[in-house]
């Protein structure tokens, strides 16, 4: 096989996963992050109970990914909901079924998982580098900040896994927007992807009801009807069952200017 020096450009989920997979396959990989530790969104992610897959219908499951849905495929196919549950347990977290057919560690949280993943990776003979912040090219390279000054990095390729705009001080600042598209990268602009909505609620309604939870109901908008829960908060309802809506709702303000999402409340 013909061996690369690979340089990964984040060190969250996306950029690990790829760092296994290509140290595995043989590359000489070494995974890049400009913070002190690896990632930080995940461990977060983590402490609100990280949802790692879903178990429903396989069939399904592959539609839910909306106009990306059939670009995806392939890779869906290649590392299933089930797959993604065997990887877990190899790297010691199992994983449990929730009411709402979601897919949790045992144990709910990502830092055990997150620990023995980098365990593993460094046992492959992956190369770790934090505080490496990656502000461009130069002499057919890349460049990064490191404690140490600046630093230019040659490989014989490079995948970036940077993240996106949200939560910009667990490490993902999306700086790398303008850097990209400077040379001629075309970007989709961002957008929330899970996002609470704000509703008219009269003053009335909010003061007796907000931060009461709504459990064991439906939601049904044009993403579909699901089960679930959220909560009604003083401006609107934010929770998991608004996230699975959020695109679709998304969607429909930005194209209509309003949206419905409709309760069954005894479903
Ligand atoms: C509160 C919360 C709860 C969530 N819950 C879930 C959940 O239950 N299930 C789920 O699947 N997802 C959940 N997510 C979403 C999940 O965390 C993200 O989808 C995931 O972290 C994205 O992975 P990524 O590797 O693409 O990007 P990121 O995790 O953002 O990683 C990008 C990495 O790139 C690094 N980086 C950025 N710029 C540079 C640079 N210039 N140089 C070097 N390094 C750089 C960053 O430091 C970061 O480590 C949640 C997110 C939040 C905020």
């Amino acid at each position: 096989m013909n061996q690369k020096r690979i340089a990964i450009i984040g060190g969250g989920p996306a950029g690990l996963a790829a760092a296994e997979l290509l140290s595995r396959s043989g590359h000489t990989v070494t995974v890049y992050d400009a913070m002190p530790t690896f990632a930080r969104k995940f461990l977060l992610a983590g402490k609100s109970g990280l949802n790692i897959t879903h178990s429903e219908d396989y069939a399904r499951f592959t539609t839910r990914f909306g106009a990306a849905s059939a670009r995806l495929r392939p890779a869906l196919d290649a590392f299933t909901p089930d797959d993604i549950r065997d990887w877990a347990a190899g790297l010691g977290t199992e994983t449990f079924v929730g009411s709402s057919g979601r897919v949790f560690p045992k144990v709910m949280k990502a830092s055990p998982l997150l620990r023995a993943w980098l365990r593993r990776l460094e046992a492959q003979g992956t190369a770790l580098r934090t505080r490496h912040r990656w502000t461009g090219f130069a002499e057919g390279g890349y460049v990064f900040e490191t404690p140490e000054g600046r630093s230019i990095v040659h490989c014989d390729a490079a995948l970036l896994a940077l993240g996106g705009a949200s939560w910009p001080r667990l490490g993902s600042d999306a700086a790398w927007v303008p850097r990209l598209a400077g040379r001629g990268v075309e970007i989709d602009t961002f957008q929330p992807a899970n996002c609470g909505f704000a509703v008219g609620w009269s003053g009335n309604f909010s003061e007796r009801f907000a931060g009461e939870p709504v459990k064991s109901v439906t939601a049904t908008s044009e993403a579909g009807t699901f089960p679930g829960e959220f909560v009604i908060t003083g401006s609107g309802i934010e929770g998991s069952l608004v996230y699975t809506h959020t695109a679709a709702l998304r969607d429909r303000l930005l194209n209509h200017g309003s949206a419905v999402l409709t309760l069954d409340l005894a479903p």
